[in-house]
């Protein structure tokens, strides 16, 4: 997909369908996951369109520390104490299924590893 914007997660962006936001500034956004795999699953997006990790170029290298630092922002947010897991799911191996970079934060219970 060339323009990620015509993803779920655009529509999510554009307030063009509902999600439960938790946080939102000029760059990111943050917002529960429909189908939450923890007792906390937050998706924290770009609001800038990069389909998937592997597409992110050297001038977003502030864009990603943003994404990071907003996963820890929501994550204190949500009284994370004990720690959680963040991942990226990339491409087809990585099991991505909306090409609009997303880092997916879960907590609220003890991972295991490895992932499936
Ligand atoms: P991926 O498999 O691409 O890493 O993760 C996509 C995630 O988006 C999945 O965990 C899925 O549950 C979530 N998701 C898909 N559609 C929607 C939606 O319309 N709203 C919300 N809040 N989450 C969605």
């Amino acid at each position: 997909m060339s323009d990620s914007n015509d993803t779920i997660f655009g529509k999510i962006i554009r307030k063009e369908i509902p999600a439960d936001i938790v946080y939102e500034d000029n760059l990111a956004l943050a917002f529960r996951d429909v189908n939450p795999q923890a007792p906390v699953h937050i998706l924290v997006i770009p609001k800038q369109p990069i389909a998937k990790l592997a597409d992110a170029e050297s001038k977003d290298h502030a864009l990603l520390g943003h994404l990071l630092l907003t996963v820890k922002r929501v994550a204190e947010q949500e009284g994370l104490t004990n720690g959680y897991r963040v991942v990226i799911n990339t491409g087809e191996d990585g099991g991505q299924t909306v090409y609009h970079m997303h880092l997916h934060l879960m907590g609220g219970r003890s991972m295991s590893w490895p992932p499936g």
